[in-house]
């Protein structure tokens, strides 16, 4: 920023093959990468040598940069082909079997998956994810796993990080009003702001008829984001927000203002987004927005925040 306050602006990949598209933007790191998308290609549960194999790729492919592995979040609109096939739709898949609550639902396939991380952790910068966490002690019962499959790896002689680095991903409401208890038990957070504002609005995010209301400035979301954030600033561990909300330049000044200080977005937006960070001036901002956030109506947030990023935007050089 102008005033010198260092922030890291990281991408979201799917697949390995995506760094090639991030490196013609920035040379960073991923602070999302979505595992699911291999499970996906698989059709199945990938074994752990070709889940290692993935991983290693992308990790070299980063070239020293840091990479973001989070754990699979199949289910609801990122599906297996032959799960669609052979089992009856949940009613509410998206807050049904999906993503570590499926993990933990057959943790014998989930193992793999840890033990590939692991591996791959001890080769560079690696951290791992868990997405839609819901209560700690459902965090209790991953590490414990994660635990079990250190003694694994240690007794079998195999290389792994001990020390790897694990966090969250705040994206369904009751984990962002428990934030604290989750930032305590963590190495970092990540809010996850598509499904934060599915889950908290009540709104499907796939459903057209109902995205006039999915909004990511409505007061109750931003006052989410905000506990994240305090949360993590707390227990003294990163907070970074890497949902669709990151990438999207007209919120940029708004994260900075609410004290985010880390972001991971699709690999098109890194240069606007960058652009606007580097032309701002953090202690300016942070006025301005908590001026903002005092109106309770997402019209009004919007409104003000457009005359923000207007007036912010001709000051802008370059
Ligand atoms: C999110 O929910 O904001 C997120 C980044 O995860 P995904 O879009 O993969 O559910
Ligand atoms: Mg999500």
């Amino acid at each position: 920023t102008t005033d010198g306050k260092p922030i890291t602006l990281h991408g979201n990949i799917d697949r390995p093959e995506d760094i090639r598209t991030l490196r013609k933007f920035a040379d960073t790191g991923v602070g999302l990468y979505r595992t699911e998308m291999l499970f996906i290609e698989k059709n199945g549960w990938p074994d752990e040598e070709t889940q290692f194999k993935t991983y290693k790729r992308a990790l070299f492919r980063l070239k020293g940069k840091p990479l973001t592995i989070r754990t699979m979040d199949l289910g609801a609109d990122k599906e297996i082909q032959d799960t669609i096939d052979q089992w009856p739709m949940a009613h509410n898949p998206a807050i049904g079997l999906r993503a570590i609550r499926r993990c933990m639902k057959e943790p014998e396939s989930f193992i793999p998956q840890l033990r590939a991380i692991l591996r791959v952790a001890a080769l560079g910068p690696v951290r791992m994810m868990i997405p839609m966490l819901t209560n700690i002690e459902e965090l209790g019962q991953v590490k414990n796993l994660i635990k079990r499959t250190k003694q694994e790896l240690k007794q079998q002689k195999i290389r792994f990080n001990k020390n790897l680095k694990v966090g969250a991903m705040i994206e369904v409401t009751a984990a962002a009003l428990s934030a604290d208890a989750f930032a305590k038990q963590l190495d970092f957070l990540s809010i996850g702001t598509n499904d934060l504002i599915q889950y908290t609005l009540a709104l499907d995010r796939i459903d057209d008829e109902i995205s006039y209301l999915y909004n990511p400035l409505n007061p109750a979301v931003l006052h989410l984001i905000q506990l994240s954030i305090n949360a993590g600033k707390k227990a003294n561990i990163p907070v970074s927000l890497c949902g669709e909300m990151a990438s999207n330049p007209q919120y940029t000044r708004l994260r900075l203002g609410m004290g985010l200080e880390y972001f991971s977005v699709q690999a098109n937006s890194l240069l606007e987004v960058k652009h606007i960070i580097n032309n701002s001036k953090l202690s300016r901002l942070r006025t301005q927005i908590k001026k903002i956030l005092e109106h309770q109506s997402t019209l009004e947030i919007e409104r003000e925040l457009e005359v923000l990023n207007q007036r912010e935007g001709r000051k802008m050089v370059g």
